[in-house]
């Protein structure tokens, strides 16, 4: 049986993270995905890469200055995979979206940028004018102006995974893939993992499987919390909105996030709560479910109407949503890490915080 000192179980993005970080640190790690690495629900996000500007709006300071970190690191780190992003987002009248405060936050927003050398541009706060020459179709909404912030875009997420896989490698990481995990067990010597392909053994475990965390067989003692787990999908339409502008519009409450992709749209994010995923089981959406997705869009943006015909893709993966609250199920701010003596469970709700999770689970090991 081969030994390790970390084997990840998962190479999405999360599993990825974890393995890089792990052989910075000259960690002998070993990933298992059972698929191909970074095809799953890394590779069905709206595709940004976001800074930390809504985390001023509740204050988390620390959070703002994260995120800004991981940002500026995978825009720098991957910059033939990533281009800047400009993002609108039409001023409310009164509360904390109308001007004094999004202009106060651009401002304290900015300045965490310029500390953390961010290689983006700051926020502005853009007149109703200016914001009807970006989005004619959309004047209306923006007419007291608008907040432009910039994030950034995967233009290529295919090379994100590969250079990380790459990064592993070279560092002496090994993965395998169509290796599917079946069973986690703990004996003196330390973890013993089964696989399709044979059973490996290590020190530590960092599970990263996503909504297939308990498909497998787990040492009760070792499983971390459960969460109830989240359908997410986008849209994607060859119908163009803007070539390089994203906007949030907001409507029946929820709020639509429409993204340049290619020459056209990739709007989202739609969620639905579904049961943990079966072992091969892979998320799908259903006609009813695409339906309301365009029911309510279509009701929240009148001006820019599309029809099951516009679409060229659905983009769909699973993430954690909390338990309960008056509002019901709720989606995790940030990922979730449960860690016992030398095994841990990560769930992701990010793409890009795939350097600072890492290195969260990891610390959390020692
Ligand atoms: C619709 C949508 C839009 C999103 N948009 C954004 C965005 O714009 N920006 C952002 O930062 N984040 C976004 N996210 C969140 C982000 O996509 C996720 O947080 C992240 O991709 C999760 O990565 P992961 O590695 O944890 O999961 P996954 O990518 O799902 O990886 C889990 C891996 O485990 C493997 N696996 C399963 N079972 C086994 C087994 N038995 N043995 C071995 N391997 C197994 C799977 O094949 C898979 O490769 C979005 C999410 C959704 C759903």
């Amino acid at each position: 049986m081969e030994r390790y000192d970390l084997i990840v179980l998962g190479g999405g993005v999360s599993g990825l993270g974890v393995a890089r970080e792990a052989v910075s640190r000259s960690l002998r790690t070993l990933v298992l995905e059972a698929d191909v690495c970074g095809k799953a629900t890394s590779d069905n996000t709206l595709r940004i890469i976001h800074g930390g500007f809504r985390y001023l709006q509740t204050l988390q300071i620390p959070r703002v200055f994260r995120s800004l970190g991981d940002q500026s690191y995978v825009c720098r780190q991957y910059s033939q995979a990533v281009q800047p992003l400009p993002c609108l987002m039409p001023l409310a009248r009164f509360g904390l979206k109308s001007r004094i405060p999004v202009t106060a936050a651009a401002l304290a927003y900015g300045m965490a940028m310029w500390m953390t050398g961010s290689p983006l541009a700051v926020p502005r706060v853009i007149s109703g004018r200016e914001f009807g020459e970006i989005f004619p179709s959309l004047a209306d909404r923006g007419s007291g102006g608008a907040l432009c912030w910039h994030d950034a875009v995967m233009t290529r997420p295919d090379l994100i995974s590969s250079a990380l896989l790459k990064e592993i490698s070279s560092h002496g990481g090994v993965i395998q893939e169509h290796s599917a995990v079946s069973s986690v067990r703990e004996d003196a010597s330390g973890f013993i993992v089964t696989t399709s392909q044979g059973e490996f053994t290590s020190a530590r475990v960092i599970n990263t499987l996503g909504p297939w965390l308990s498909s497998i067989d787990i040492q009760p003692d070792l499983r971390g919390r459960r969460p109830l787990w989240c359908k997410g999908f986008n849209i994607v339409t060859h119908k163009r909105l803007h070539a390089t502008h994203a906007i949030g519009v907001e409507g029946g409450g929820r709020l639509f996030f429409c993204v340049p992709r290619g020459e056209g749209t990739a709007i989202g994010t739609w969620y639905v709560p579904v049961p943990e995923l079966g072992a091969t089981e892979k998320p799908s959406v259903s006609d009813v479910e695409l339906d309301q997705f365009l029911a309510a869009f279509n009701a929240a943006v009148p001006e820019f109407q599309i029809v099951k015909e516009d679409l060229v893709g659905i983009d769909v993966g699973v993430l954690p949503m909390r338990r309960d609250g008056a509002k019901g199920p709720e989606l995790y701010g940030s990922e979730v890490i449960s860690a016992t003596h030398g095994y841990a469970e990560v769930m992701s709700t990010k793409y890009t915080t795939f350097r600072s999770q890492g290195a969260r689970a990891l610390a959390q090991l020692r």
